[in-house]
């Protein structure tokens, strides 16, 4: 575990020497000063330390106050509170399959580098198969292991956020820039939705300007990436029962913005028994 502030105990149950724990408040998950944390034994909390010897050596700011610039960017990342145990650790892939995504999760993180061009990922699969768990332990480290700023967005409220915004006459510019000023973007459910000119309107403005501010973009998605041709990934099995290929994310969210995607991200794809799924059967069995 990241040790970001030296009064944090490494032992500490609750943190683990990060120093800060995360809790529910409301809708969304904040970050908070753990109660392990003693007074800081390089700068006595003041914030600052000295570059040198005597009286009027140059001072530094003590590495102690990136704990509270942490904490800020854990609360402007928006995170839902249903979401605020969602780590790597508190991830429990069921086969194989669902821990190859794990796997490509924590090589993303650790080749991760702030303030330089990263590739994003798009994490595709079923629903409940814990996609947006993993996103979010990954928005989790990002700020705590990097001090970088990020964001998540379900898509749907960031229409229905901008939609209220023009019925009291105000433009996109507020919702929008944020998101493509953060270093990382997180969008939840993409292609969810009606599909209409709106929402093809609003997604490609802010993939299109990510993209030209070469902004990293996490995402997740029930829909497989499709072909160059456009056309879905098939599960031949399904094919040879009659079944129709399901909708592939081009079809979704339209030929640009997918491309873009695919020159921006790696897609990995989170298979596995559906939680929720094995949960109600847990339960019929009792
Ligand atoms: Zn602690
Ligand atoms: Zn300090």
């Amino acid at each position: 575990m990241t040790r970001i502030h030296p009064g944090a105990d490494p032992d500490c149950p609750h943190c683990a020497g990060l120093g800060a724990v995360v809790v529910r408040d409301g809708e969304v998950a904040l970050a908070k000063r753990c109660t392990c944390l003693r007074s800081c034994p390089k700068c006595h909390d003041t914030g600052w330390i000295s570059a040198g010897d005597g009286p009027f050596a140059r001072r530094a700011r003590c590495t102690c106050t990136a704990l509270t610039r942490r904490l800020e960017r854990f609360e402007s990342a928006q995170i839902p509170a249903r979401h605020a145990a969602s780590t790597r650790a508190s991830f429990k892939p069921t086969e194989a399959r669902q821990a190859a995504a794990l796997v490509a999760v924590s090589a993303w993180l650790d080749a991760y580098r702030p303030r330089e061009e990263n590739r994003g990922m798009v994490l595709f699969g079923d629903v409940g198969r814990g996609k947006t768990h993993l996103m979010i332990a990954m928005l989790r480290e990002l700020v705590f292991r990097y001090g970088v700023s990020v964001r998540f967005v379900e898509f749907s409220h960031l229409l229905a956020d901008l939609k209220s915004g023009f019925d009291h006459g105000q433009g996109s510019a507020r919702l929008i820039d944020p998101l493509v000023k953060v270093d990382v973007l997180a969008i939840d459910e993409l292609g969810k939705g009606r599909n209409t000119e709106f929402e093809g309107t609003v997604l490609d403005e802010l993939v299109s300007r990510r993209y030209n501010a070469a902004g990293t973009i996490l995402a997740t998605t029930n829909y497989a990436p499709g072909t160059a041709t456009g056309k879905a990934i098939a599960n031949p099995a399904a094919v040879a029962l009659g079944a129709a290929a399901p909708p592939a994310l081009v079809d979704r969210v339209g030929p640009r913005v997918n491309s873009r995607l695919q020159e921006m991200c790696d897609f990995v794809q989170v298979v596995g028994a559906d939680w929720r799924e094995r949960t109600r059967e847990l339960r019929r069995a009792h």
